[in-house]
């Protein structure tokens, strides 16, 4: 009866072409796709080579004669031998084993099926795969058996060794993946063992018309995978390189729910919560903050339904070493736009914030007494300045000036004058109270802002201090050196006064004190008070 066995192959033949087709559709969208995800080359061109193959398996079904057939199997072994491990390598970018999977160390997947390739175009000269090929004499369409050769079977077990490969890896890495993607594995270790039970009941015998089923099988597996992608976005991105990417990045991540309870942390976030162990899922973030920030707390009353990001930056004690953190919250939506929960994101500043600690050290500092510099000074003084006059609370400053200065370093040297400057900001320190206000004025001039003290308070202060000074010499070289130096006291009478004006006057009572006779206080607009006592 040989109408109804062609017809029934020529109904083979149309399903054939539309698994063929269906891979050709699949090439074209990961052709497309390619950038979503790393194992999109892999799939790109194990459709692209399943289409040759089950085209070619189509014309080799409507072949008539031997040699037809014998051409069209060249051109299906183009295409079959390297799908399997094609496959392999998608799921090990599925799985993430993306170490393996560079082209350096993947190209000895194709090893054999390179080979197997060229056994089966040269056959004809050593008959390693085939050791004959014959057209079967009962059969009502022309259909070729086979005598299998060495190579087949090293073909055969290579392409269901890779199969068994990848169904291995998406069932070790079943228990890894979060559910939502285990559909996806599921989907693709159906649509991976299908053509292999296919190819091993063919290979046994136990197909129907001893036809290859594999192509046809293929067309399910193909439709399979297509249902997948539109259902669940199956290869847009690997579920394992997803979270190797969560788990190995460098800022901490938390992911809170609705209630600010904890769902999820990577591991940079436990390094710098240690509070945060498995245990803490589920936790209120609160409760785990808790223990490991110094300052401040942690809020986020944002409203729920703006695009919300919130940003803070943190210090953070962890046993001795201090620690610094740029935090920022921002509220995870749902794709419709609903609020889900928040994501918080711990960014280490700390070398970035202890080096622009540094700098403004740097900036308000004098180099060589490491007391404020002038800009320094005349800013935080005009703060108290403003204070002073919110609080209707006196403020005064002084002003002074070391005598024969130059003397010192003509006599004696630079460094002898640098050692002299440090000598007399140490005494000032030793006598003045911690809310003063320090500052190198000029080259051996220097200021003092004294907060909540009248000027008659601030003249004892600066009497002192030039008392201290004058009777405490400096050594060098085992030689004393006396010093002295000229002061000038002022204070904020009225609110409004600039500083630069309360200077001035401070200058002035200075001036008067040198042209006194110096290692004087003067204060401004008065006789000078305090006589000198040493001379
Ligand atoms: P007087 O104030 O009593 O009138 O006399 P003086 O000798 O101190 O006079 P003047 O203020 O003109 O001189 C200041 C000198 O201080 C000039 C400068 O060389 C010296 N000087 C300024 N800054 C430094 C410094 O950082 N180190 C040293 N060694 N000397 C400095
Ligand atoms: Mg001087
Ligand atoms: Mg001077």
């Amino acid at each position: 009866m040989p109408m109804p066995m062609n017809s029934l192959i020529s109904q083979y033949m149309i399903i054939v072409i539309i698994s063929g087709v269906l891979s050709v559709l699949l090439a074209i969208y990961a052709f497309y796709n390619r950038t979503n995800f790393s194992g999109m080359n892999a799939f790109m061109w194990s459709t692209s080579l399943s289409a040759v193959y089950t085209f070619a398996f189509a014309f080799e079904l409507a072949s008539d004669t031997l040699q037809e057939i014998r051409f069209w199997i060249n051109v299906e072994y183009i295409g079959m031998p390297f799908i399997a491990p094609l496959s392999l390598l998608l799921v090990m970018h599925y799985v993430g084993l993306e170490k393996f999977t560079a082209p350096k160390k993947a190209w000895g997947l194709f090893v054999i099926p390179c080979l197997t390739l060229f056994m089966v175009l040269t056959n004809d000269y050593h008959h390693l795969f085939y050791k004959s090929i014959y057209l079967r004499p009962d059969a009502p369409t022309p259909m070729t058996d086979v005598v299998p050769g060495f190579w087949y079977y090293v073909h055969g077990s290579f392409t269901s060794g890779s199969m068994f490969a990848s169904l291995f890896l998406l069932l070790r890495y079943w228990r890894k993946t979060k559910s939502i993607y285990r559909k996806q594995m599921a989907t693709m270790a159906f649509g991976i063992s299908l053509p292999m039970l296919g190819g091993l009941s063919y290979v046994l015998g136990l197909t129907p018309l001893d036809i290859d089923p594999v192509p046809m099988l293929m067309c399910i597996t193909s439709a399979l995978y297509i249902f997948s992608i539109f259902s669940t976005g199956m290869l847009t991105v690997s579920p394992i390189a997803r979270e190797h990417i969560f788990e190995s990045m460098r800022d901490g991540v938390l992911v809170l729910n609705l209630s600010n309870q904890i769902m999820d942390f990577n591991s940079a976030a436990a390094q710098i919560i240690p509070a945060l162990t498995p245990l803490a899922i589920g936790k209120k973030l609160e409760d785990i903050w808790k223990r490991g920030a110094e300052s401040g707390a942690f809020s986020f009353n944002a409203n729920p339904d703006s695009e919300f990001q919130y940003e803070q930056e943190f210090k953070w004690i962890r046993g001795k070493e201090t620690f610094y953190y740029r935090i920022r919250a921002s509220n995870l939506l749902k794709p419709n736009g609903q609020l889900a929960g928040r994501t918080i994101v711990m960014i280490d500043v700390t070398e970035h914030t202890l080096l622009k600690n540094k700098l403004r050290h740097l900036a308000e500092i004098d180099g060589l007494t490491t007391i404020y510099n002038r800009t320094t000074f005349m800013d935080k003084s005009r703060d108290l300045l403003a204070k002073a006059n919110q609080l209707q609370q006196p403020l005064s400053f002084i002003l002074f000036d070391i005598d024969h200065f130059k003397q010192i370093n003509d006599r004696y040297g630079h460094s002898v004058g640098d050692f002299a400057l440090l000598h007399i900001v140490n005494i000032c320190k030793q006598q003045l109270d911690p809310k003063a206000l320090f500052g190198r004025y000029g080259g051996e001039e220097f200021a003092v802002c004294l907060p909540d003290t009248g000027l008659q308070q601030a003249g004892q202060v600066a009497e002192q201090i030039r008392r201290e000074i004058a009777s405490t010499p400096m050594y060098s070289s085992a030689k004393a050196i006396s010093l002295s130096a000229s002061f000038g006291v002022t204070d904020a009478k009225t609110a409004e006064v600039p500083l630069e004006v309360l200077l001035r006057e401070a200058d002035v009572a200075l001036y008067r004190s040198k042209h006194s006779g110096r290692n004087m206080v003067h204060l401004h607009e008065s006789a000078h008070v305090h006589a000198n006592e040493i001379k």
